[in-house]
């Protein structure tokens, strides 16, 4: 039966985000937290542990995307830099239908989410080991996704030319950012520009219990990205396109 918490939870994603979660969604998202708290003893993979804040900053956090009309209507979504699974694995629980593919460049990170999609009986879920300016080259991956996301990468610029490639002409990018990204914004437009993209819109947001600002940047991809992107791994974050 689902304690005060999950109640809450549930509760609370019915009424912002109008998703329904059932007594086996909650479950999973139960043994993701208590994987989660597990293996962060062992590896470093969020400094975030009380039960609570994980429910509310990780688990919350990442449904805010569907409060995005485009995410909501993907079929297929390529998480970058996931790290611990964030945003991707809350919004796969929520949403079972959409193809996952998460990206990250650490091994151990990869081993952790493996075992969380084994755990949690997640289907379609691809795990990637690689640096996404790499993996963003292969044809498997290149110009492919409907949505793509990223959460406490890099800066929007540099994200930008890691991201942007992996999203399919006429999909989207959502940068999940905490808030005041005017400048970061600004400073993107010529890499926004160079791949193929646009900005589409911001949406503001705020935690419900903690209150902390959230910004979702939404980013369409407009034509193929250019054979010359992404540059060679490491030059996007050091040398970005601004
Ligand atoms: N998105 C997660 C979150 O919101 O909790 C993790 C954020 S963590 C600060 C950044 C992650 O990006 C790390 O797991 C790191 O390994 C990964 N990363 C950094 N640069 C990358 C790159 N070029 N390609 C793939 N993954 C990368």
């Amino acid at each position: 039966m689902a304690d005060e918490l999950q109640q809450w939870f549930r509760d609370r994603v019915g009424a912002d985000f109008g998703i329904e979660l059932t007594d086996g969604q909650l479950d999973q998202y139960e043994a993701y937290y208590r994987l989660l708290v597990e293996w962060n003893e062992k590896m470093n993979l969020t400094g975030i542990t009380e039960r609570g804040a994980v429910y509310e900053k990780h688990f919350y956090d990442s449904l805010t995307l569907a409060l995005i009309p485009e995410a909501l209507q993907a079929a297929s979504l390529a998480d970058i830099g996931a790290g611990a699974g964030f945003p991707s694995i809350p919004f796969k629980i929520a949403m079972p239908a959409i193809e996952v593919t998460i990206v990250d460049s650490l091994a151990k990170r990869i081993r952790f989410l493996q075992t969380v999609v084994d755990e949690l009986d997640l289907q379609h879920v691809r795990l990637v080991h690689g640096r996404a300016e790499d993996i963003g080259r292969l044809s498997d991956h290149r110009d492919r996704y409907d949505l793509v996301t990223a959460r406490a990468v890099a800066r929007l610029a540099g994200l930008s030319e890691l991201c942007l490639p992996f999203v399919k002409r006429g999909g989207c990018f959502v940068s999940m950012k905490g808030s005041d990204n005017a400048d970061e914004i600004q400073e993107s437009g010529k890499a926004i520009r160079l791949l193929r993209s646009e900005l589409k819109y911001t949406r503001e947001l705020s935690l419900p219990l903690e209150n902390s600002a959230r910004q979702l940047i939404v980013i369409d991809k407009l034509a193929a990205t250019p054979k010359e992107y992404p540059r060679k791994a490491g030059i996007p974050l050091k040398q970005p396109l601004i």
